[in-house]
């Protein structure tokens, strides 16, 4: 008997019928012989609309009090399949992820997982019972609700899987799997049997929210076999797996892309030794995660420094900048919400030239201007205008000719 963890996403869970399908997907699993965990998110756009609410009461919510009201939508699902799964004559109990102890640090909003408390589960499946479980949330040691960041109900998933030493994590969405691109950006791109852990993280981290990256890097650390597919149709979908060999000849595996984050600059900040060290540590300390940095060195001793960060952080790390730019004297600060980020990512990149070079091109060719670079080992991306991000997607993936058929 093999155990099973199942994961729903918003759109799989997004009316009475499709949690249905839902009761359907996890008893048949049961009836195959397996024992089942099912995690559920909010019903369709939920989140998004408690948090449109948020937004209409206040300015400055408290993120404590978000954690509160969002936690909410996650709970109404694992009710309702509960019952589903009655109606339909099987067994089942519903938790959230404080009953079955899921202990987050403090940080709300975006809290990782520490400990899972598998007890509860283990008694409940033995009892011969579907497990549903509340994804996205967590209790802190204070017994305070916290949710893991959007997306976050699929580390709950692959985490549950790996405290309870599951034999595979099944994550059921909107789409057949895993693609060389967003298939809603661009149609003609390939679905793919496998990716490495590797590729996933830097996907999921560059954007592509087909996986949330804690939940690929649960599973790459506990060697959870996941496999992306589809809720709507009984077909195959991606399996994320360890690295091997012949994946080193496919240069690049995917494009991603991402909307979510801003650009702040100090300009004129005064040229001289631990300027950089002092403005990071002191936005690291407010525990403000900032992804790219640019410092252009003017003649004049005096300094330009942009970095970008989650839209979700922008207000806090302006009024840092603010402060920060007063302490060091620097002359103003500016910030740009209109920016986003593409990559290409590709463990052959490791053993292959020229993907950087291939990547410009693609931009260039279609006057897309690049405004930030980063590279590491198996990724290049460019931070261009939010409104060319379909145009850039597409082109990168013409350019290298990653679609279907190839
Ligand atoms: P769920 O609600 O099931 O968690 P998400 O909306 O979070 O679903 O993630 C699925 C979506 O991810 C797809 O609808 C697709 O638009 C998007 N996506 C982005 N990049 C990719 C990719 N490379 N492969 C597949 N889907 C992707
Ligand atoms: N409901 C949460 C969100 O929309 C978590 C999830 O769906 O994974 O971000
Ligand atoms: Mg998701």
């Amino acid at each position: 008997m093999s155990l099973i963890v199942q994961k729903f996403g918003g759109s799989s869970v997004a009316d009475a019928e499709r949690i249905r399908n839902v009761a359907r997907l996890a008893m048949a699993e049961q009836e195959r012989g397996n024992s089942v965990v099912v995690v559920v998110s909010a019903m369709g756009k939920t989140t998004d609309r408690l948090l449109a609410l948020v937004d209409e009461i206040s300015a400055h919510p408290d993120s404590r009090e978000i954690d509160m009201l969002l936690s909410t939508g996650e709970q109404q699902t694992i009710a309702l399949l509960a019952m589903a799964i009655h109606s339909a004559n099987g067994k089942a109990i519903s938790f959230t992820g404080p009953q079955v102890g899921i202990t987050t640090d403090n940080s709300h909003r975006k809290a990782k997982i520490v400990s899972i408390n598998t007890e509860k589960m283990v008694r409940e499946l033995e009892a011969g019972k579907v497990v549903i479980v509340a994804g996205f949330q967590g209790m802190t040691g204070d017994n305070e609700i916290t949710t893991l960041g959007r997306g976050g109900s699929d580390t709950t998933a692959v985490a549950l899987a790996a405290a309870l030493k599951a034999d595979r994590c099944d994550i059921y969405t909107d789409v057949k799997g895993v693609y060389t691109a967003d298939p809603r950006i661009v149609k003609e791109a390939r679905m793919l049997k496998s990716i490495t852990y590797d590729e996933m993280l830097e996907l999921a981290s560059l954007g592509s929210k087909v996986l949330h990256s804690r939940s690929v890097e649960f599973g790459k650390n506990y060697n959870v076999p996941i496999q992306v597919r589809s809720s709507f149709e009984d077909v195959p979908g991606t399996m994320v797996i360890k690295e091997t060999e012949e994946m080193e000849d496919i240069v690049v595996s995917g494009v991603a892309y991402n909307r979510g984050e801003a650009k702040v600059s100090i300009m004129g900040v005064p040229d001289k030794p631990g300027i950089a060290a002092d403005v990071f540590g002191r936005v690291g300390e407010a525990n403000i995660v900032v992804d790219m940095i640019i410092q252009n060195v003017g003649a004049d001793g005096r300094n330009d420094i942009s970095f970008t960060v989650s839209k979700d952080d922008l207000q806090d790390a302006l009024e840092l900048a603010e402060k920060i730019a007063k302490d060091l004297g620097a002359e103003k600060v500016r910030s740009d919400a209109e920016i986003a980020k593409v990559s290409v990512v590709g463990v052959g990149m490791k053993s292959h030239a020229g993907v950087a070079a291939t990547m410009f091109r693609a931009l260039a060719k279609n006057n897309i201007n690049i405004e930030m670079i980063s590279t590491s080992e198996i990724k290049v991306s460019c931070v261009i205008r939010e409104s060319d991000v379909d145009r850039a997607v597409q082109a990168i993936h013409d350019e290298f000719e990653l679609r279907e058929g190839l």
